[in-house]
């Protein structure tokens, strides 16, 4: 078990409201954090530009606390962390691990069918040698090795990915100037101190390639547990792209209750009435990470009539 060094963190996007599916990766983040005496951070990922929708960075805070979600220290905001990432940027440049890429994603389609873990393209590495006269960077690659990366999930089992294969070279910063999520998520949490990361199970896919970079960084690989992913009744992940309902502030406490029910905890009946702060309080006592279902997908509980 982790000792008291424990940090964990929440680390939502703003592209609209918080809802049931960031709800349940909330609330199972905070609990395994209190749990184990330790901390738990809040971070937002806002370092895809153009996704954020304004105002939802705040709605997000403000839902938290209506909640009774408690957070130690400051919100990091990605937004204003450019600078670190672009000095790590920099820093894997010069070691030659990163390579500037003039491929669209048509001169790529034109090389591969190759589907990567991600839904794209296995990057077949046209760049990797160098660009040809008159080509200029659109993104920066990260080179990847021809070794497997394993690692034993706490919640779905030992994950084994050979990247060579099954995403190829991957982006770090975008042909749009913007840095990749997979390089401001590991250079925040190497930079938070995060000893264990708790979220959702579409982030599964990702976890070899951060654990790449951390390798390539010299920083420290956290441990992983990737929560089942709620699906809605049609069985598509229950995301702001699904247009999933913003969660009401009237019915917190219902709606953690429904969270914990997800996350196969022996809620009771009780809870039903129960205040926001009852319900965490029993959550506190009663808490079994064991108890988590231990699959990557599950359809939600129904809302309580
Ligand atoms: N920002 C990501 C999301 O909202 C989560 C990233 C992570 O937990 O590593 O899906």
């Amino acid at each position: 078990l982790p000792g008291r060094g424990y940090r964990g963190r929440f680390a939502p996007s703003p592209t609209g409201p918080l809802h049931f599916g960031s709800l349940i990766a909330a609330v199972a983040s905070f609990l395994d954090a209190r749990v184990h005496g330790g901390e738990w951070l809040v971070r937002m990922e806002d370092v895809d530009t153009p996704r954020n929708v304004p105002g939802a960075a705040d709605d997000i805070l403000r839902t938290l606390e209506a909640f009774g979600f408690e957070w130690d220290g400051m919100v990091v905001h990605q937004s204003q962390r450019l600078g670190a990432y672009e000095e790590v940027l920099e820093g894997l440049k010069s070691v030659g691990l990163v390579y500037p890429c003039a491929c669209s994603r048509k001169d790529i389609a034109a090389l591969t069918t190759r589907q990567a873990v991600d839904g794209g393209l296995v990057y077949p590495g046209r760049c990797r040698s160098g660009l040809l006269l008159g080509e200029t960077a659109r993104a920066w690659r990260l080179r990847v090795d021809d070794r497997e990366i394993a690692f034993d999930d706490r919640l779905q089992g030992r994950q084994v990915q050979h990247l060579a294969d099954d995403v190829g070279d991957f982006v770090l910063r975008r042909a749009d100037g913007l840095f990749a999520y997979q390089l401001a998520v590991i250079v925040d949490d190497h930079f938070q101190e995060i000893t264990d990361v708790v979220r959702g199970a579409d982030l599964l896919a990702s976890t070899p390639r951060q654990i790449w970079l951390q390798r390539c960084l010299g920083y420290a690989t956290p441990r992983y547990a990737h929560l089942p992913v709620a699906t809605n009744p049609a069985g598509e992940k229950w995301s702001k792209q699904t247009l999933a309902p913003a969660l009401p502030a009237a019915q917190a406490a219902s709606e953690i209750v429904r969270a914990l029910a997800f996350l196969g905890q022996p809620v009771t009946p009780e809870l039903a009435g129960a205040s926001v702060r009852e319900v965490w309080a029993w959550a506190l006592a009663n808490w079994s990470f064991a108890a988590i279902p231990r699959c990557p997908a599950l359809s939600a509980p129904a809302v309580p009539g």
